[in-house]
């Protein structure tokens, strides 16, 4: 499994790609927005994208999920039901940060556990709470490699100060989720360069009680 990030969005959101190298097969997470920009990333690698997984409902990582299921028939998967909220407001967070955006609900709500086939590997989804209360984040324990997105960042976290972030709630969620996987897995934020879950635990300020 590996991982295509293209920046878009005001926020320079990475709206990753992950693809399985032996199948081609892919899926879309967090196209929050320039759904043209995103798409032309994968015709260079002869990518199939096979759905669409949020991690999270802000308009960054959701604003043109919509979209881009539209053009490219695609199921939209995720978050966790807790941020439906967040969803039911696309339009409102559109008019506020400029992005054009409508509401929608998924195919189906995402919960902890649960498994994304793709390709010959899978994603487990892990429900992190705290940046948003349906915040999930995606783990392939085979390839090594965590899809963050605004959970944790290199040295650094997501922000609590929106909606129902929850700061306590976020740091256990680092704690028990994240930094249960192993020092040599990868994580894919959903801003800003990609890091491992041991440089983090050595050097993240924000975890240093955790
Ligand atoms: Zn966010
Ligand atoms: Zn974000």
């Amino acid at each position: 499994m590996k991982v295509l990030e293209t920046p878009i969005s005001p926020f320079q959101q990475n709206a990753p790609v992950v693809f399985c190298e032996k199948t081609n097969q892919c899926i879309f997470v967090d196209p929050g927005d320039e759904v043209e920009k995103i798409i032309a990333s994968i015709e260079k690698y002869d990518l199939k994208p096979i759905s669409i997984v949020l991690t999270h409902g802000h308009i960054d990582h959701a604003g043109a999920a919509l979209k881009l299921s539209n053009l490219k028939n695609l199921e939209i998967i995720g978050p966790h039901k807790d941020d439906k909220f967040l969803l039911d407001s696309l339009e409102t967070q559109g008019q506020i940060f400029g992005i054009q955006s409508k509401c929608f609900e998924p195919k189906r709500w995402l919960e902890e556990g649960d498994l994304i086939q793709l390709g010959n590997d899978v994603l487990e989804v892990y429900h992190c709470p705290g940046h948003t209360p349906g915040h999930i984040i995606l783990v392939s324990h085979k390839s090594k490699i965590i899809i963050a997105g605004d959970v944790i960042f290199k040295g650094s976290i997501g922000r609590t100060d929106f909606p129902r972030g929850d700061h306590k709630q976020l740091i256990e969620s680092i704690k028990y989720k994240v930094l249960s996987c192993n020092d040599d897995y990868c994580i894919y934020s959903g801003h800003g360069p990609v890091t491992s879950v041991g440089l983090e635990r050595k050097t993240n300020p924000f975890l240093v009680d955790a």
